[in-house]
């Protein structure tokens, strides 16, 4: 899976070198490719927002850098190419699970007041939200999904740890402990240190049941 994401600030993106995704792309098994707009902007003094017509508050990114990016990385428009926004759709796991169907997805993001609609109507398949609330930028929507999607591709986490999670089955998940057994006076429940794997499953579940039905009872109804 390769995921190209286009920004005016790629910085930011050094946190995606650490952990499960910083390996994942050392062996090969993702590949980010982060794109700086400003790369491609024809503007003598490398010019990439300006003022919105019609007035109001901020900037706005000027269409022309970000369509001759997305044309060099995605020139036959073969890639999914998502704007990270907060119009779209929110971003559920059901979505994710679409995504990792394509083998090349292009992320966009905004900064400002956003992009030249233009470049939406012209370039971009869908719109994505990370949830309901409005952000400085795109970088940190366009990690959440690019973290998400990679958890899915083939090798980057075991299988086992993808069953059984939360939002599978619209319940979350039951509670995990690890060492010691007790800790400041409270103990791991008896159950999972009974060694019978029946119990552990039957009680598993009923805390995922309980767990949805405080915290996110709209699961359930689904
Ligand atoms: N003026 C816009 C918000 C711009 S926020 C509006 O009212 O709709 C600047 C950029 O941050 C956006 O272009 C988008 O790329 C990103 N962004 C902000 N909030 C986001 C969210 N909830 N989900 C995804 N992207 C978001």
């Amino acid at each position: 899976m390769k995921i190209d994401i286009l920004t005016l600030f790629p910085e930011m993106f050094s946190a995606m070198n650490e952990s499960i995704l910083g390996r994942a792309q050392k062996s090969g098994k993702i590949q980010i490719n982060i794109v700086n707009i400003r790369d491609y902007t024809e503007d003598k003094h490398l010019k990439c927002d300006d003022y919105p017509f019609g007035g109001g508050a901020g900037m706005v990114m000027m269409p022309q850098p970000i369509g001759s990016a997305i044309e060099a990385v995605d020139p036959e428009h073969k890639a999914r190419r998502i704007y990270m926004s907060p119009k779209g759709q929110t971003l559920k796991q059901q979505k994710v699970f679409e995504l990792i169907e394509y083998e090349h997805i292009v992320l966009l993001c905004g900064h400002y007041e956003g992009v030249d609609q233009r470049v939406i109507d012209l370039f971009i398949d869908e719109e994505i939200s990370i949830g309901d609330y409005v952000l400085t930028g795109g970088e940190l929507p366009a990690m959440v999904l690019a973290d998400c999607v990679s958890r899915y591709v083939d090798g980057v986490i075991s299988t086992s740890s993808l069953v059984d999670e939360s939002f599978s089955e619209n319940l979350l998940e039951y509670p995990q402990y690890t060492r010691p057994q007790e800790y400041k006076g409270l103990c791991v429940p008896e159950v999972l240190r009974s060694g019978d794997h029946k119990k552990v499953d039957e009680w598993r579940r009923a805390e995922a049941i309980k767990i949805t039905q405080k915290n996110r009872p709209d699961l359930l109804k689904r």
